[in-house]
């Protein structure tokens, strides 16, 4: 479905970004993965999706928090593979403790790389998409881009600003042939769960075990994670011509969190 084109995904060393690569990989796009881990995984990792998909793949550094290295990012995937059609804008951390607590340069980073990332992304990638009359542009947002929880004050502004920024390009790029559109899940089990959970549990006076089913899972009326795959299959979804009238929207894929 995707052969010919190229993606781009940010923080895909890693859980849901990982997945989406991969998905893209599958349907034929050769893939520019980004983020930071051990070289030889990621290596392997950038080797075992050209071997296994048949498309090319190549591997930023590029660090989420610096504008000039995320222009060269997208400049270097163009010209790697002559366009850049589709970008995944996922890369993001959390940090969780109280707002009288909460670190400055913790506030900063977090707004840089969940934020203001995907604006320079999205700034570099759009005059190629704008002159070939296609693209997709993809903001892993959250459920926290709709309603809150305390202790996560950075994190729930940048969602709620990354839903602002994704529609207002959607409005700016609707007759280029160009979509923008939000993923919101809710609580993924990936590496970015799995560590916020002892600094909750200290937080909130919980055990670990508490955190999971009181805290995360008690949001989630399905009670269950939502799987990195099916983030990934909704990602596809967005790229293909079916999906070409969805733009500007917020996708929540979150076990009916955000109906409640
Ligand atoms: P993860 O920790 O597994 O992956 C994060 C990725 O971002 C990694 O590849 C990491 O190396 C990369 N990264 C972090 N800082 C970076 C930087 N400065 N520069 C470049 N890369 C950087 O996390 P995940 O759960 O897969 O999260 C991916 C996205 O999904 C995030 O934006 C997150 O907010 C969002 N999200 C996650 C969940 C969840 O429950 N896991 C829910 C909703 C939204």
């Amino acid at each position: 479905m995707l052969k010919g084109k190229s993606a781009l995904v940010t923080g895909s060393t890693s859980g849901i970004g990982l997945a989406i690569a991969r998905a893209l990989a599958a349907q034929g796009a050769n893939v520019t993965i980004n983020g930071f881990g051990d070289k030889a995984s990621i290596e392997k990792e950038r080797n075992g999706i050209e071997k296994e998909f048949a498309v090319k793949a190549i591997y930023s550094g590029a660090d989420m928090s610096k504008p000039a290295e995320i222009a060269d990012m997208v400049h270097a995937s163009e010209k790697a593979f002559g366009s850049l059609d589709i970008l995944v804008s996922n890369a993001g951390i959390q940090y969780v403790a109280p707002i009288e607590e909460f670190p400055i340069e913790k506030w900063n980073q977090i707004i840089a790389i969940n934020l203001s990332a995907a604006f320079h992304a999205i700034r570099a990638a759009v005059p190629g998409m704008k002159s070939r009359k296609w693209g997709r542009i993809i903001c892993t947002a959250s459920a926290h881009s709709l309603v809150a929880s305390p202790f996560k004050c950075a994190y729930v502004t940048a969602k709620h600003g990354l839903a602002g920024l994704t529609k207002t390009v959607a409005l700016e790029v609707a007759t280029f042939g160009i979509t923008a559109n939000c993923i919101s899940p809710g609580y993924v089990w990936t590496p970015l769960v799995e560590k916020q959970i002892p600094d909750t549990a200290k937080a909130r006076g919980l055990t670990e075990e508490q955190v999971k089913r009181d805290v995360l899972l008690a949001a989630q009326p399905t009670k269950e994670f939502v799987t990195v795959d099916e983030v990934a299959d909704l990602a596809v979804y967005l790229c293909s011509d079916a999906a070409k009238s969805i733009t500007g929207a917020n996708l929540s894929i979150d076990g009916g969190w955000t109906a409640e």
